[in-house]
C-alpha cells in the first residue's frame, strides 16, 4: 500500500512537473509569436513612414529643385526596398503574408527605379506610392488580426497553464497528504506492534522465570522427598524438612514445632536461619493457625491479631501452617519474614511450601507410626522391656560379638518367687503392677548396652555383654536386693514382700551357644528355687549365694 502510494505520488508530481514545463514552454512560444507579430507591425509601420518621407522628399525636390531632397528620397526608397526584403524573411512562416511581402518587394523595386529616374519634370508617382501603402495596410491589418489571435491564444494558454499548475499542485498536495497519512498510520502501527512485541517479550520473560522457578521448586521438592525417605526417625525428618524450607524460602527464618506426647504442649524441634522470636514450647491454643486448623498469615493490612507463641518482640509478618497427616495434627510450621517483600515472595511460593509441609507431615507421621509399630513388635506391652523374640536375636548377636572380641557374656534368668500366690492373694492387676515394677528395677540396674527381656509369664532374661563371673554375680545380687526391698501398694493395700531367684550362665565358661547358655541359666534358676528361692545361683558351680541381710524397702505407691 505504502509502495503504491509512493509510486502514485511520484507519478503525480512528475506529471505536474511535466505539465508545468509544457505550459511554460507554450507560454514562451506564445510570447515569441507575439513579439514576432509586434516586430512585423513595427517594420510595417517603419515602411509606412518611409513611404511618407519618400513622398515628402519628392514633392520638396519638385518644388525647390534641391538635389539634397532627391538624394534623401533616393536613400529612403533604398531603405524601403531593403525593408521589404527583410519583411519577406520575417513573414516567411505565413504564406499569405509572404505573398503580400513579395508584392511589396516588387512595388518597392518599381518605386526604386522611379525615384532613380526622377526629375523635377517627372510625373509624381502617386499611383506607386498608393499601391505600396495599400499593400502595407493589408499586411498591417492581417498582422494585427494575427496579433489579436495570438494574444487571445497566449491568454488562454496562460489561464490553462495556471489551472493546470493549480490542479496538479493540489493533486500533488493531496497525494503527499495521503502518503503522509499512510506513513503516519504505518508509524503508529509499527509503534503499536513494537509495544505489543515488548509486552509479549515481557510476558515470555515472566513465563520463563516462572518455569525456571517451578523447575527449581520441583527439583527441591524431589530432593526433599528423597531425603525425607532416607530419614530413620522423626528428629532427622524435622531437621531435613527445616533445611529444605530454608532453601525454598531464602531470607526467611522459622521452625518446625511438634505437639508432645501429652498433646498439651507444642515444642520447637528444628529451626532454620536462627529465628529468635519463637518460644521453645507453648500451648497449642497460643497459635491462631492451630486454633483455626488452617494456614494463617499475620501481616499488616491482612490480619492484625497476633499469636502468643513469642518471646520478646513480636514480628510483623509471619505465617503459621498446621502440620496435619491422616487427619491428625502433628504440630505446625512457623515462617517468619523480616519484610513485606519477603512475605510476598513466600506468598508466591505458597503452593510449593504447602507441598513441602505436606511431605514433611506425612513422613513424620509415618516415622512416628513405624516407631510405635516397631516398639510394639519387639517390646512387651505390659512391662515395656524387650520380648522373647527380640531376646533370642539379641542373644545371638551379642554372643557372636563376644566370641569375635574374646570377651565374656553373662546371661541372667530371673523368676519372681511364688507369683501365682501373689496373684491369687491380691489379684491379677496387682500381679501386673509387680511385673512392671520388677522390669523397671532391672532396666535401671543394668547399663544402656545391656538387654532386658520378658522371657514369659513372671520370668525375665538379662543379657550383659563383657561381664565376667564376679561382676555378673554382683549385678544379679544387686537386682535381687533391690527387688526384695520393694514395697508396693495396690488400692491402698500393702503387698507382701517380693523376692526373686536368679540363675546365671557365663560365656565362655558355661556354654558357647545361646541354647546352652539359656538352658544352663534355667538350670541355675531351678537350683536357686530348689535351694529355697530369693537367691542367685551361678551355673558353673551351681553355687548358692545366700540372701543378703534385711535392707530398707523401696516403696512405690500405685
Ligand atoms: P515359683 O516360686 O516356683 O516360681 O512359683 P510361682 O507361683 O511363681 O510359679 P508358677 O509357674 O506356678 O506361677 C506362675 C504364675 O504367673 C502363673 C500365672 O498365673 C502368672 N502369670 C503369668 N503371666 C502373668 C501376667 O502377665 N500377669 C499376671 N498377673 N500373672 C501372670
Ligand atoms: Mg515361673
Ligand atoms: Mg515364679
Amino acid at each position: 500500500m505504502l509502495i503504491m502510494a509512493t509510486i502514485g505520488a511520484s507519478i503525480c508530481v512528475s506529471m505536474a512537473g511535466w505539465r508545468l514545463y509544457g505550459s511554460a514552454r507554450q507560454l514562451s512560444e506564445s510570447r515569441e509569436w507575439l513579439e514576432h507579430s509586434q516586430s512585423v507591425l513595427f517594420d510595417l509601420q517603419q515602411q509606412s513612414q518611409r513611404l511618407d518621407r519618400i513622398e515628402a522628399n519628392l514633392q520638396l525636390y519638385q518644388l525647390t529643385r534641391d538635389d539634397n531632397d532627391l538624394r534623401n528620397g533616393h536613400s529612403t526608397v533604398v531603405s524601403l526596398y531593403s525593408g521589404a526584403l527583410h519583411l519577406q524573411q520575417e513573414v516567411a512562416d505565413n504564406p499569405a503574408q509572404l505573398s503580400r511581402a513579395q508584392n511589396l518587394e516588387k512595388q518597392a523595386s518599381l518605386l526604386v527605379r522611379t525615384v532613380d529616374s526622377f526629375t523635377t519634370s517627372s510625373p509624381f508617382p502617386s499611383q506607386q506610392l498608393f499601391a505600396n501603402r495599400e499593400l502595407l495596410g493589408v499586411m498591417q491589418a492581417a498582422e494585427r488580426e494575427l496579433l489579436a489571435t495570438r494574444t487571445e491564444a497566449a491568454k488562454a494558454s496562460a489561464s490553462r497553464s495556471l489551472l493546470i499548475s493549480v490542479s496538479f499542485t493540489g493533486l500533488s498536495l493531496i497525494v503527499i497528504l495521503v502518503l503522509f497519512g499512510f506513513l503516519l498510520r504505518d508509524a503508529l502501527h509499527r509503534r503499536r506492534y513494537e509495544e505489543q512485541l515488548s509486552e509479549a517479550n515481557e510476558k515470555l520473560g515472566g513465563t520463563i522465570r516462572a518455569l525456571e522457578r517451578q523447575a527449581r521448586e520441583s527439583d527441591l521438592l524431589t530432593a526433599a522427598r528423597d531425603e525425607l525417605q532416607l530419614c530413620m526417625n522423626a528428629d532427622q525428618a524435622q531437621r531435613s524438612a527445616a533445611r529444605y524450607l530454608s532453601q525454598l524460602l531464602p531470607g526467611t527464618s522459622g521452625g518446625i514445632c511438634l505437639i508432645n506426647d501429652s498433646r498439651k504442649l507444642i515444642e520447637v524441634d528444628a529451626i532454620w536461619n536462627g529465628t529468635t522470636a519463637l518460644l521453645d514450647a507453648f500451648a497449642p491454643d497460643a497459635c491462631c493457625g492451630l486454633r483455626s486448623g488452617r494456614m494463617r498469615w499475620r501481616r499488616p493490612g491482612q490480619s492484625e491479631v497476633h499469636c502468643e507463641h513469642f518471646a520478646g518482640k513480636t514480628p510483623e509478618n509471619y505465617l503459621c501452617l498446621p502440620l496435619v497427616a491422616h487427619g491428625e495434627t502433628l504440630g505446625m510450621v512457623y515462617v517468619e519474614c523480616c519484610s513485606a517483600g519477603i512475605a510476598a515472595m513466600v506468598d508466591a511460593n505458597l503452593r510449593s511450601l504447602q507441598q513441602m509441609v505436606e511431605l514433611a507431615s506425612i513422613r513424620i507421621a509415618g516415622l512416628n507410626l513405624s516407631t510405635i509399630l516397631e516398639h510394639q513388635s519387639i517390646r512387651d506391652s505390659l512391662t515395656n522391656v524387650f520380648n522373647r523374640r527380640f531376646m533370642e536375636i539379641a542373644l545371638d548377636r551379642e554372643l557372636r560379638r563376644a566370641i569375635r572380641h574374646q570377651r565374656p557374656l553373662a546371661v541372667l534368668m530371673l523368676d519372681i518367687d511364688h507369683f501365682k500366690q501373689l496373684n491369687d492373694t491380691y489379684g491379677h492387676e496387682a500381679g501386673d503392677a509387680v511385673l512392671r515394677e520388677v522390669a523397671a528395677i532391672m532396666r535401671r540396674a543394668v547399663r544402656s548396652e545391656d538387654t532386658v527381656c520378658r522371657y514369659g509369664g513372671e520370668e525375665f532374661v538379662a543379657i550383659l555383654p563383657e561381664l565376667a563371673i564376679d561382676d555378673a554375680l554382683a549385678r544379679a545380687e544387686s537386682i535381687r536386693q533391690l527387688v526384695s526391698e520393694l514395697r508396693l501398694y495396690h488400692h491402698g493395700e500393702s503387698l507382701r514382700e517380693i523376692t526373686i531367684s536368679i540363675g546365671i550362665a557365663i560365656y565362655p565358661q558355661n556354654g558357647k551357644s545361646p541354647d546352652q547358655l539359656l538352658s544352663l541359666a534355667d538350670r541355675a534358676l531351678y537350683e536357686a528355687k530348689h535351694l529355697g528361692r530369693n537367691r542367685v545361683v551361678l551355673a558353673e558351680q551351681l553355687a548358692t549365694i545366700p540372701p543378703a541381710g534385711p535392707s530398707e524397702p523401696e516403696t512405690v505407691v500405685y
